[in-house]
C-alpha cells in the first residue's frame, strides 16, 4: 500500500538502483522529488589504489553491494515489500557494460518476481532530475522551488558535469531536451581526475582539487581558457577563492556552447615541466595548490562563461547544475555570484547529490513515465500536454509497460540523453 502525502493523494514510490560506473547505490523516491532513502556504497577506496576506476573489479565489487544497499533503502523508507512500490527503476546507460548489467539484472528480478513496471533511466537524465530532490531536512524554499509549475521552471539551462560528461542542454519541458554543446575531448571531471594526478594529490581528483587549491594562489600562474575569447576587463577580487564574473567570452561561431579540458590538462603539464627546468619542484606542496588553484579557476570560468552565454541567448527561466563537479565550492561561488547579476534562478543539488546516486535515478524514472504518458495520450494538444505537477497525474504504475518489455530491456553502453529534433535553433 502506498503511502499517504498531505492533502491525501497516495505517494508514488520507486525503488531505483543505479550501478553505471563504481557507487552501488539504491533509493527510494515519492512522487519524483521526495527521497525517503539514498543508500550508496562507494568503491572509491578500492579504487584508489589503481588511480581510477577498474571496471572488472567496479562489476564485482557491484555483485557484492548491492543486495545489502536495496535492503538498506527499503528499510530506511519503510517498505516492508518491494510489492508495496510502484515501480522500479533502473540505470541502463551510460555506463560501464560490466556494472550496469548487475543493476539492470537485479531490477528485472524484482520487477518479474513483485509485477511492478520497470522503468528503464538514462543516467545524465538521472544527474538532470537530482535538481528536483528534496528530503525532510531541506529548506522550505528548496521544497517550494522543486514544487513549481512548469511555466516556471521552463525553458532551463542545464549544465552537466561529470567524470564521463561535459553537456549544455536547453530543457523545455520535463523529459524535453535539446542539445546545445558539449565537450570535444575530456570531460571537466576527467580533467580534475587527471590533473590531480599529475600534481600526485590524490583520487578522486576533483575533491583533492578542490582541498589543495584552498591554500593556492590562483593568480601566481596563468592557464588557458579552451573554446574562450577575451571579453571585458574585470578584476580579480583580492580573496583568491572568489572568482568574478569570468574576464572572458565565449569564443563565436560552431563552438560557442562547446567545451574542450584536454588542452587544459596538456598546459599544466607543460607549465610543471617549465618549473622543473627552471628548477622549481611542481609537487612541492605550495607550488602544487598554486597550480591546483589556477587549473580550478580556468575550468570554472569556462563553465560558468559559457553556461551563461546560452542562458542569455535562450532567455531562458532558470539555470541547473549537475554531476559530480557540482559539488566543487568555487564553482558554485562563483556560478551564484554571476546569476544573480543576471537574475536567474540557479538550481545545484545537495553535495551528497552531485555525484553518482540512486535518488536521481528514481526523480528521472519518476518524470518520464509520467510525463510520456501524457504526451502519448494528447499528441495533438502538445502545449498543454503536460500534467500538474505534484501528484495530481499518472503515476508510473498506471502505465505499466509489458512484461515482454521487461525481458527486453538492454543495457545501453554509449546512450546520450534522449533528444527532441535539435532543427531551428
Ligand atoms: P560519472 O557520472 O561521470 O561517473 P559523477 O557524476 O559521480 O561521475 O562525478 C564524478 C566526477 O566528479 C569525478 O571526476 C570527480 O573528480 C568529480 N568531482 C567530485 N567532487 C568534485 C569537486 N568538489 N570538485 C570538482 N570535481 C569533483
Ligand atoms: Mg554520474
Amino acid at each position: 500500500m502506498s503511502l499517504t502525502h498531505t492533502g491525501g493523494a497516495p505517494a508514488c514510490r520507486i525503488l531505483a538502483i543505479e550501478t553505471s560506473c563504481d557507487e552501488t547505490a539504491a533509493a527510494v523516491v515519492a512522487d519524483g522529488r521526495h527521497v525517503l532513502s539514498n543508500r550508496v556504497a562507494s568503491q572509491i577506496e578500492i579504487h584508489r589504489r589503481f588511480g581510477g576506476v577498474y571496471p572488472e573489479v567496479a562489476s564485482r565489487q557491484h555483485v557484492l553491494a548491492i543486495q545489502t544497499v536495496v535492503e538498506d533503502a527499503l528499510a530506511d523508507a519503510s517498505v516492508a515489500h518491494v510489492r508495496d512500490l510502484d515501480a522500479i527503476a533502473v540505470t541502463h546507460g551510460p555506463g560501464l557494460a560490466g556494472s550496469l548489467l548487475v543493476g539492470v539484472n537485479l531490477a528485472k528480478g524484482l520487477a518479474f518476481a513483485s509485477g511492478l513496471p520497470l522503468v528503464p533511466v538514462n543516467h545524465l537524465e538521472g544527474h538532470i532530475y537530482s535538481n528536483w530532490l528534496y528530503t525532510d531536512t531541506s529548506p522550505d524554499i528548496a521544497r517550494k522551488q522543486r514544487s513549481s509549475s512548469a511555466s516556471e521552471q521552463f525553458p532551463a539551462l542545464i549544465l552537466i558535469v561529470s567524470g564521463g560528461h561535459t553537456e549544455l542542454v536547453l530543457m523545455e519541458d520535463h523529459c524535453r531536451y535539446r542539445h546545445l554543446g558539449a565537450t570535444l575531448d575530456d570531460a571537466a571531471g576527467e580533467a580534475f581526475d587527471k590533473v590531480a594526478r599529475l600534481l600526485e594529490l590524490g583520487y578522486p581528483g576533483g575533491p583533492a582539487i578542490q582541498a589543495a587549491a584552498e591554500a593556492g594562489d590562483a593568480r601566481r600562474f596563468h592557464l588557458p581558457r579552451p573554446l574562450m575569447r577575451p571579453g571585458r576587463r574585470t578584476e580579480r577580487q583580492p580573496d583568491a577563492q572568489t572568482s568574478p564574473p569570468p574576464a572572458v567570452l565565449p569564443v563565436r561561431g560552431e563552438h560557442r556552447f562547446n567545451f574542450s579540458f584536454s588542452g587544459l590538462k596538456t598546459a599544466v603539464l607543460n607549465l610543471m615541466r617549465q618549473l622543473e627546468r627552471e628548477g622549481t619542484d611542481a609537487r612541492q606542496k605550495q607550488t602544487a595548490a598554486d597550480i591546483a588553484a589556477a587549473f580550478q579557476m580556468a575550468v570554472v570560468d569556462v563553465l560558468v562563461g559559457k553556461t551563461a552565454d546560452a542562458a542569455n541567448e535562450f532567455a531562458v527561466k532558470q539555470v541547473c547544475i549537475c554531476g559530480g563537479v557540482s559539488a566543487n565550492g568555487l564553482l558554485r561561488r562563483t556560478a551564484e555570484q554571476h546569476f544573480a547579476v543576471m537574475g536567474l534562478p540557479l538550481r545545484c543539488p545537495p553535495l551528497f547529490l552531485c555525484t553518482d546516486n540512486a535518488a536521481m535515478i528514481g526523480a528521472a524514472a519518476y518524470y518520464r513515465r509520467s510525463y510520456s504518458a501524457a504526451r502519448q495520450r494528447a499528441p495533438q494538444d502538445r502545449a498543454h500536454r503536460q500534467p500538474a505537477e505534484a501528484g495530481a497525474h499518472p503515476t508510473p504504475r498506471d502505465q505499466p509497460i509489458e512484461p515482454s518489455a521487461r525481458d527486453l530491456l538492454a543495457l545501453d553502453v554509449y546512450a546520450s540523453l534522449p533528444l527532441v529534433d535539435t532543427t531551428g535553433l
